[in-house]
């Protein structure tokens, strides 16, 4: 087997960090009101990659919260889908009547959260639930997904970095970036 390239140097960056961390703040502001009046809120973390984004969010928020994960996989180690979603961790508490939200890093072709919302809305009764996503790939969808809360539109291309990675790297890059040399991958 060929030994990962690691090349940060041919990596761009397209959202700084305080890119991010301003455009979280206002998805938290949204947030903050809209739940307001609510109990508590049950946000669902999808592992692995939207551990960032939820732990900048969670921080953000001043209402009570629940914070739960699950893990879902769908790329295997390469740069495509497979096609097919692994359900890794579904563990979760009841979700009837709680308001749920959840948090993911990105959606691309819709497969991932597609499964898991059907899922969720079949399993649980949830009183209300939405999605936060912190990038959307519109270009590639393939299955519908209702989106609440989006940080930014990406275009068709592989990004990493913010909890995104690359066969497991670059995950901790406070910034969002694509690859400039798609040969050094
Ligand atoms: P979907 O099922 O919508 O095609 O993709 C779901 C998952 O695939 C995302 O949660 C993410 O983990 C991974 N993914 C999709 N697009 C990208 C991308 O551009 N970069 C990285 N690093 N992961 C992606």
């Amino acid at each position: 087997m060929t030994p990962y390239a690691y090349t940060p140097e041919s990596l761009k960056v397209l959202f700084t960090e305080q890119q991010l961390q301003n455009r979280i703040e206002e998805l938290a502001e949204e947030m903050n009101h809209l739940y307001r009046d609510t109990e508590v809120l049950i946000m669902i973390c999808i592992l692995k990659g939207g551990f960032m984004f939820a732990s900048d969010l969670a921080r953000k928020l001043n209402i009570p919260c629940q914070i739960e994960f699950v893990r879902l996989s769908s790329y295997g180690d390469g740069q495509k889908t497979t096609g097919t979603v692994k359900p890794v961790d579904l563990t979760l508490p009841r979700l009837s009547n709680r308001d749920v939200l959840l948090v993911e890093d990105i959606v691309d072709t819709g497969l991932t959260l597609n499964f898991f919302m059907e899922y969720l809305e079949s399993l649980h009764t949830p009183k209300s639930l939405r999605l936060a996503v912190l990038l959307d790939k519109q270009e590639a969808r393939q299955r519908p997904v209702k989106t609440d809360f989006i940080g930014f539109e990406v275009g068709n291309e592989y990004v990493v970095g913010y909890g995104l990675d690359d066969q497991g790297y670059y995950r901790n890059l406070p910034y969002i970036a694509h690859f400039t040399d798609t040969d050094s991958q």
